[in-house]
């Protein structure tokens, strides 16, 4: 007989965690300095369609309520969009959403759009091709990921952002270009502060909106809160002698810790819970879905989540490397 689980994670800290995100490979097409530092070699994807659902239906009836799907990079899939149908199906789930680096979106927005894919985030750090591939290596393509943010913008997604890591002296004069780039789609622009997993110097988020105001975006306060610890500006400027208007996100992981309100776990690409982003414990699932029952996998996720610390330590430490991890 299956023990009946509870419908709610809570952690030692009491913070209910309602929140997966769920790195589908290690797998890249991109190197991007920050993320994969040295091209750390892919240990394979541990958990296939079959293995995510279950894991998934699994987390649902424990009271996860929203999935992201990251990576590495998610679209090198083959299956991306039937794992989005699966986890779109799974009762409990309300939504379902995707971090990508844009390169294959021009072609999988609409189906991923008609999977049940509702929310999604898309990679980009700065308009100059040059720029680009000093930051994510040679294969990134500036007018691929552009194309990739058109589609997506057409495709309907109820929320689209576009995710800039601001890097002192590379991007931090295009932040404003990107504002008014994002808004141009739709979307809503995000910037995110650099944490330590490879190289790069950081820029503040107080910094990023007074770099922001000097590259002519006035911000105004706004009171949106997301899923996650992005607070939002609303952000006025001209393009072409006319007003444009927009959202903006800022993510300050160092200099605006936000573990207080956390509220979620991650899998990694190797199909092992890790309770904190900015932290080393991690508790294997891959062969518990295998082998296991679904009372073992319970268990294994209750023993990685009675670990959580009540912050990351981010700002003393420096970690190998988030392609592995799931960003
Ligand atoms: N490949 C996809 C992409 O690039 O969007 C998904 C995975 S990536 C790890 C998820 C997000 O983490 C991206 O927005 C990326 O820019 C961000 N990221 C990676 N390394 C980071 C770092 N060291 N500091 C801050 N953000 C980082
Ligand atoms: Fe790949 Fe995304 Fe990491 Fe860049 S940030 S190396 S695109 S996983």
């Amino acid at each position: 007989m299956t023990r009946p689980s509870s419908s709610h994670l809570v952690d030692p800290q009491g913070r209910r965690i309602v929140y997966l995100r769920l790195s589908l490979t290690d797998r890249c097409n991109f190197s991007c300095s920050y993320c994969s530092p040295g091209l750390a070699a892919s240990q394979g994807d541990a958990l296939d369609r079959p293995a995510v659902a279950r894991l998934v239906r699994i987390f649902a009836r424990m009271g996860i309520r929203r999935v992201r799907l990251t990576g590495g990079e998610p679209t090198l899939r083959r299956d991306l969009v039937d794992v989005v149908s699966d986890i779109h199906a799974t009762p409990g789930i309300e939504e379902v959403a995707l971090t990508t680096n844009g390169h294959r979106l021009e072609e999988l927005a609409l189906p991923l759009r008609r999977a049940g894919l509702l929310r999604l985030n898309v990679s980009l750090d700065t308009f100059d091709e040059g720029r680009l591939a000093q930051i994510a290596g040679r294969g990134a393509d500036v007018e691929r990921i552009r194309s990739g943010i058109a589609a997506a913008a057409k495709a309907g997604f109820p929320s689209l952002k576009v995710n800039t890591v601001v890097l002192r002296g590379v991007n931090d004069g295009e932040l404003g270009d990107l504002a008014r780039f994002a808004w141009s789609h739709g979307a809503i622009a995000r910037y995110i502060e650099l944490m330590p997993f490879g190289g790069g110097d950081p820029v503040s988020v107080a910094e990023m909106a007074r770099l922001l105001g000097e590259q002519g975006v006035r911000l105004e306060p706004d009171e949106t809160r997301g899923w996650g610890p992005a607070r939002h500006m609303r952000g006025v400027s001209f393009e072409g002698g006319a007003e444009v208007r927009g959202l903006l996100g800022f993510i300050g992981a160092i200099t605006e810790n936000f573990c207080g309100d956390c509220n979620r776990v991650r899998v990694s690409a190797a199909g092992a819970l890790r309770a904190c982003l900015g932290g080393r414990d991690e508790v294997s699932l891959a062969p518990l879905l295998g082998t296991g029952t679904d009372e073992e996998v319970e268990d294994a996720i209750r023993l990685g989540l009675s670990r959580k610390a009540d912050r990351h330590r981010m700002e003393e430490d420096s970690f190998d490397s988030m392609v592995h991890i799931g960003g």
